[in-house]
């Protein structure tokens, strides 16, 4: 007698109410074996960062149609259990990262060449943020076309790939502009030394640009010592401002990632000629800051700058992170890996979200170790 295969099996995952504050629990989740095009995952690890505490604050976040919860998670490190018909590529053991983004029903024109970065309806669905179930589950099924596939070596770091192509988009976004000087950057200013400001500080640095790093921790904080062991200089602008702390230093190019809007302004005067500076960090609160706006149009209209928004990333991203963490193994060997400061299991996912100012990712272990 054949072997009947259940068809739909449960899994242990975090739930959560969109729109309800603290609604995280421990619930059960199905998945299905894959069908065409499909492949089923196991979740090895999943980064936590501020999307996840605002969906988990009730600010954020929407449920797949017809459900009334989110599987929250969206940075993860998955691994090939099983391949459906159709697929080729992937093989079970492989190390995959699922692409967050979706493009959107209408298929614009961005959705539908690949860039559903740049969506022009809104209406993407984002895994684990709106529309459909993300990681923060041990297994899911997903469409193979929207998975990126890793190398066996990266276990350790791969959780970064997706933190890493916002990085990518934001940096290449910046270069493309650039090339209208003909000049390649010199000298960065990377503000916020998060997952985000120290991947760029990486990233930048692995390009051979001079990089200084800012942020709010004292000089001998595990931020500023990667900062440093990536060879960028660091700027703690709780004691030296970065007005006082760059007199007569101006950059090409500026990365905005602390998500505090003051400094975006401020950062903005440090700003050279023909530099650009780029914004990755979503901005919360409604600061209020007095700006000598006529030298600010004056200088950047006389210095041909740039500001320019960066969010979300597409395949192409997802490529460039996965190859760069893989230039890093021998660049800057072991420094992607300190990136990642704590470590829960999935039945403490709310623990994974509070801050410890000196903590850089936290991560929750899905699979254990
Ligand atoms: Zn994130
Ligand atoms: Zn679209």
């Amino acid at each position: 007698m054949a072997k009947v295969e259940p068809k739909e099996q449960r899994c242990r995952a975090i739930q959560v109410t969109p729109g309800k504050a603290h609604s995280a629990r421990l619930g059960e989740e199905p998945y299905a074996k894959p069908t065409q095009g499909e492949i089923g995952l196991k979740v090895l690890l999943v980064g936590i960062c501020g999307t996840d505490a605002e969906i988990e604050a009730g600010l954020y976040g929407e449920a797949p149609p017809g459900e009334d919860h989110l599987v929250p998670g969206h940075e993860s490190l998955c691994e090939v259990e099983d391949v459906g018909p159709g697929v080729v590529g992937f093989q079970p053991g492989d190390l995959v990262v699922p692409i967050v983004r979706r493009p959107c029903p209408e298929n614009c024109e961005p959705c539908s060449r690949g860039r559903w970065d740049m969506c022009l309806t809104g209406d993407y669905s984002e895994r684990g943020i709106a529309k459909l179930h993300g990681m923060l589950r041990e297994h899911l099924t997903d469409e193979a076309a929207h998975c990126v596939l890793l190398p066996g070596d990266l276990r350790d770091v791969g959780v970064l790939v997706e933190p890493l192509s916002i990085v990518e988009k934001a940096i290449e976004e910046t270069m493309l502009i650039q090339r209208r000087t003909g000049l390649a950057p010199r000298r960065a200013l990377v503000t916020g030394a998060g997952p985000i400001g120290l991947l760029a500080a990486l990233c930048l640095r692995g390009r051979g640009i001079a990089v200084d790093v800012l942020d709010q921790r004292p000089a001998g904080s595990p931020k500023a010592e990667i900062a440093r062991a990536a060879g960028a200089g660091y700027i703690d602008d709780s004691k030296t401002p970065l007005e006082q702390a760059t007199d007569g230093t101006f950059y090409d190019l500026v990365l905005e990632a602390s998500g505090y809007a003051p400094l975006v302004f401020r950062a903005l005067r440090r700003l050279g000629r023909n530099g650009a500076m780029v914004l990755t960090g979503v901005t919360a609160g409604h600061h209020k800051i007095e700006l000598d706006v006529d030298a600010l149009n004056q200088e950047m209209v006389l210095e041909n700058q740039v500001l320019v928004g960066s969010v979300n990333a597409a395949r192409q991203h997802y490529e460039a992170a996965v190859r760069d963490l893989k230039a890093w193994q021998e660049t800057f060997p072991g420094l992607a890996a300190r990136l990642i400061t704590a470590r829960h299991p999935l039945s403490s996912f709310e623990a994974a979200l509070t801050k410890d100012p000196d903590g850089i990712k936290s991560v929750v272990e899905v699979a254990g170790r």
